[in-house]
């Protein structure tokens, strides 16, 4: 717990960095040329011992860091770098510790657990939903939606996902809506379809599905089927300073994991906001890229006042817009070429064609980048045919056009991946967390699935992407994810697609940096760029794989402050 006193401090400087950083975002220096020697004057923070993984081959036998203002000084040899002490200069002495660049998260959604007004249910009993989601039926305004958040249906020791009768036996008055951790399905109650005038004999809406089994529904409902639910019914209103705290509250926990950059790839009005605020209030603990989600008021906003990717400053910047044109990997909803396991099942796409190139041609119209949502191998397909028709007539330089998730692969995407210059982001930390589900896609689709193997010997730049909620953010968790390809249970998923530790190093820092255009502020430890980085107890590249998720997180700096100590 941190007390009063620092998080005072910590407010003070933040705003002064702000301001320093917004003018040196209108004067960049030549960072890059500074360094020992330079007459600059002295360092502020001088770091010495321990292993650096400098990510920078240019700097790969560092010994020591020197840090002055929010960036970093001269990384080198003991010698040059104590050579830049002075009186005021503090030290950090990471004996025995291994010191690495801020983790990155390029895809994630730190808003989506709203615990003001949602309950999280990332439990292992059915029962305990059903305690949980009784106590907040008690908390809520007879009439009001009933929410939930972070359900997993593949974790329940009962062995079965969670039904209608569950909730109606608990919940039966009030509508009630248990969102699924992958955002793209969720399980309501009797009464939520009855005020949205839904019965067993409802069509499925275009890009929806109502579920069912012999005729009758069984509560789940996925992608646009979920939406009707949203105009009908009081839902629980958040205020301004609820959200703010909330962007606060989960930057804190993602610093205290290691990351010093995330995004939020699907973001609202509201988020924009509570992000400014908590940047304003010096509570945003780790930088944010924010990419609008297409046709939401803050993309019709930014675009109308001329805002773009890239504006902002270090802390939270515009990033790409957002799309999304098919279903769920975690929730087994993504559009494939063939089925699910077992099945005639081929997923769900939530685009057509038409619209992809639609909203690819106004992003570029509005100098916006993109990042279009597609897991699937069909849907990636189609993905790649709007940005290759675009980069037709394209003379400038690389738009870096991403494909959120690009879960499903094969060997003519990569070829179209690679020559197109696109990102892709698939989840870091899925072969290891999401296990149960992978047995709905069978081995054999699993050798191309989260393809980092692929991407890196592809000459691809693929980037680090938790897409929290659905996936856990912990940048130890995707190391060992990538790394080992193994689940909990200590079952193989694609092993053919495993990557070495420095490999996943580099996904996680250097990648994540060039994903947001960022290559020149962040990614390394290099004189010149930001001064994040992280203290970790043990080395990654020397850890018994098994055991990576597991290595404690010391200390988080960002601009050279900490922002999480142990
Ligand atoms: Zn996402």
């Amino acid at each position: 717990m941190r007390s009063a006193a620092i998080d005072n401090k910590r407010r003070h400087l933040l705003k002064a960095l702000t301001a320093a950083s917004t003018v040196a975002a209108l004067s960049r220096p030549s960072w890059g040329q500074l360094g020992p020697g330079s007459g600059l004057g002295k360092a502020d923070l001088i770091v010495t011992g321990g292993t650096f993984h400098t990510m920078d081959v240019t700097t790969s036998n560092a010994e020591a860091m020197a840090v002055r203002g929010n960036r970093i000084l001269a990384v080198g040899a003991i010698a040059d770098i104590e050579a830049l002490a002075g009186p005021g200069t503090r030290r950090i002495d990471a004996r025995g510790l291994t010191v690495t660049p801020g983790f990155i998260d390029a895809h994630s959604h730190p808003l989506l657990a709203n615990e003001a007004i949602s309950v999280d249910v990332n439990v292992r009993q059915i029962s305990k939903v059903q305690a949980l989601l009784k106590e907040q039926a008690r908390r809520t305004p007879p009439g009001q939606w009933v929410l939930a958040h972070m359900y997993d249906d593949t974790k329940f020791e009962e062995g079965r996902p969670l039904t209608l009768q569950d909730i109606d036996a608990v919940v039966p008055s009030q509508p009630v809506m248990v969102r699924h951790r992958g955002g793209h399905t969720a399980v309501v109650n009797s009464k939520a379809f009855s005020i949205a005038g839904i019965t067993k004999d409802t069509p499925d809406p275009e890009g929806g599905r109502f579920f069912r089994e012999d005729g009758e529904l069984t509560g789940k409902v996925a992608e646009l089927a979920m939406d009707i639910f949203d105009d009908v019914g009081e839902w629980p209103a958040v205020d301004r300073e609820t959200n703010r705290k909330g962007a606060s509250l989960m930057t804190r926990r993602m610093a205290a994991a290691g990351l010093t950059s995330t995004t939020d790839a699907a973001g609202d009005l509201e988020g924009w906001i509570s992000y400014m605020d908590a940047l304003d209030a010096g509570e945003l603990y780790t930088r944010v890229a924010f990419m609008p989600r297409g046709n939401t008021p803050v993309y019709e906003a930014m675009k109308a006042t001329g805002m773009r990717s890239g504006f902002g400053n270090s802390m939270l910047r515009v990033g790409a817009v957002k799309y999304a044109a098919d279903g769920s990997a975690s929730e087994r909803t993504m559009r494939m070429s063939t089925p699910f396991e077992g099945t005639d099942d081929y997923g769900i796409l939530t685009m057509s064609q038409e619209q992809i190139d639609a909203a690819v041609d106004e992003a570029v119209a509005n100098d916006f980048r993109i990042g279009i949502h597609a897991n699937g191998d069909v849907t990636i397909d189609m993905v790649l045919k709007a940005y290759e028709r675009v980069l037709q007539n394209w003379d400038g330089a690389n738009p870096r056009f991403r494909i959120e998730h690009c879960s499903l692969v094969n060997p003519g995407l990569l070829t179209r991946i690679k020559a197109t210059g696109s990102i892709p982001t698939p989840f870091y930390t899925y072969a290891y967390y999401h296990g149960n589900k992978w047995v709905d896609y069978g081995p054999e689709k699993m050798r191309s699935m989260f393809a980092h193997r692929s991407f890196i010997d592809a000459g691809i730049m693929v980037a680090p992407a938790s897409d929290f909620t659905p996936g856990p953010y912990e940048p130890m968790m995707a190391l060992q994810s990538m790394v080992t390809r193994q689940d909990s249970q200590g079952r193989a998923w694609g092993e053919n697609q495993r990557i070495t530790a420095a490999e996943a190093m580099a996904v996680c820092t250097v990648n994540g940096a060039y994903a947001s255009f960022e290559e020149h502020d962040k990614g390394t430890l290099t004189p010149g760029k930001l001064a994040d980085f992280v203290l970790l107890a043990r080395d990654p590249l020397k850890s018994d794989p098994n055991a990576i998720k597991d290595i404690p997180i010391v200390a988080t700096y960002l601009d050279g402050q900490a922002v999480f100590e142990a």
